[in-house]
């Protein structure tokens, strides 16, 4: 059985990836091996077999010797790990959820409703670094990668509500305390809504408020920045929409895509607003059949108030692989503007799942 060392597993992405992979049966089918950056010798998790005390991440002449590396750890740890262990003459498969490696070259971007095949060519061509794709576009893909395929978008722009759980475990916990503060600081219902206002106000600038993570407030709030600023006056996440999407669809020229990224207070699920600019004005019965058959996970909402309330939120569709797209209507921009929404859950689509079929796949040629 093939050796595959897990790294980054405790994490959001890596805890949600050891989850479905036990629920699928993935790990009868190979022997794992837990690191940590932060508790070399401990235990490893339960996943239902046997698995060495956790070994240290940070140790090269250990990760040289397998085969494949699942890392869920971060870009800080690929930076460091990965160019030192190729220098070494590793040829092994690297499979990464950081950014870090994304735009490489020698890198594979990896979503498997996307482009499973092309993934599937690239390793038999010998391809050996298999990165996850940005949360957030991963999953517009997924939603809306029949329009793509159809040749039929000349541009998007995502206006995104990402959930506190894109940014880790620890910004979860504290989305959740955040509220939890808050609701500790309302006054009795008779003192009326400014009141409980005043009092929201006071607790987002009170020293005792749990921002350490955020360093903002997210509950009662919005954050419209993620990630670093680049010169173009977008945020890296902002960036990352029309460089990675165009890379995993392999198109050439490539099609625009901007929009606004905004952290809001959902705990899991990104949501995005689309507006898709298509090449020519398509009817939306054909529109929305190149879209629900582009792949088994896709689902197409109908355009009603009771079925996008119902079926086209955070809280309809954490913790399922499906992607749900609605709010599908021309806009009154013009004919060949199309106006959509979809939710989807950052951590298996947007992150753990992509690195499990990739995981798949590489188990399948090294057996
Ligand atoms: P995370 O939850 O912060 O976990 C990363 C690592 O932090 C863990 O593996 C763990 O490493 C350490 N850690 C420290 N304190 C922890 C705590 N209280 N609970 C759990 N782990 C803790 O990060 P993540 O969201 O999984 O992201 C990992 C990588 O995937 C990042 O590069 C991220 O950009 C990327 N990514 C994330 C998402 C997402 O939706 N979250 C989506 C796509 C890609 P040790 O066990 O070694 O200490």
């Amino acid at each position: 059985m093939t050796r595959v060392a897990f790294i980054g597993w405790r994490g959001m992405v890596g805890s949600v990836l050891l989850a479905r992979m036990q629920a699928e049966g993935d790990f009868k089918a190979l022997e794992p091996v837990f690191f940590s950056t932060s508790a070399a010798g401990g235990d490893p998790p339960d996943v239902g077999v046997p698995a060495p005390p956790l070994g240290d991440a940070h140790d090269l002449e250990a990760l040289a010797d397998f085969p494949v590396i699942v890392t869920c750890q971060g870009g800080d740890y690929t930076k460091a790990v990965h160019p030192r262990l190729r220098a070494m003459g590793w040829r092994g498969y690297w499979i990464d959820a950081a950014s870090a490696l994304r735009m490489a070259p020698t890198s594979t971007l990896i979503l498997d409703p996307v482009n499973g095949a092309q993934v599937q060519a690239a390793i038999a061509g010998g391809a050996r670094d298999l990165i996850g794709a940005n949360c957030t576009v991963g999953l517009m893909l997924v939603a809306t990668v029949g329009l793509f395929r159809a040749g039929l978008v000349e541009w998007v722009t995502a206006m995104t509500y990402q959930a506190a759980s894109g940014a880790g475990a620890a910004n979860m916990r504290e989305l959740v305390e955040q509220m939890g503060y808050l609701a500790g600081q309302a006054p009795h219902p008779a003192e009326g809504a400014l009141a409980l206002d005043r009092a929201v106000q006071a607790a987002f600038g009170h020293p005792a408020f749990p921002d350490a993570a955020f360093g903002h407030p997210l509950a009662g709030n919005v954050l419209p920045w993620i990630d670093t600023a680049l010169p173009s006056g977008q945020s890296r996440e902002e960036w990352k929409a029309q460089v990675e999407a165009n890379k995993l669809l392999g198109l050439d020229p490539p099609v625009p895509i901007d929009g606004t990224c905004v952290r809001v207070g959902a705990l899991r699920c990104h949501s995005q607003g689309l507006t898709i600019k298509l090449k020519k004005a398509a009817p939306l019965d054909e529109i929305e059949a190149l879209i629900a058959e582009a792949n088994p996970w896709v689902e197409v909402v109908p355009n009603t108030r009771e079925d996008s309330l119902a079926r086209l939120t955070p809280a309809a569709v954490g913790g399922t692989l499906r992607v749900p797209i609605g709010r599908l209507r021309k806009m009154t921009l013009g004919d060949t503007y199309l106006n959509a929404f979809t939710v989807g859950d950052q951590l298996l689509w947007g992150a753990a799942e992509p690195l499990r079929c990739a995981l798949q796949q590489v188990l399948a040629v090294s057996a």
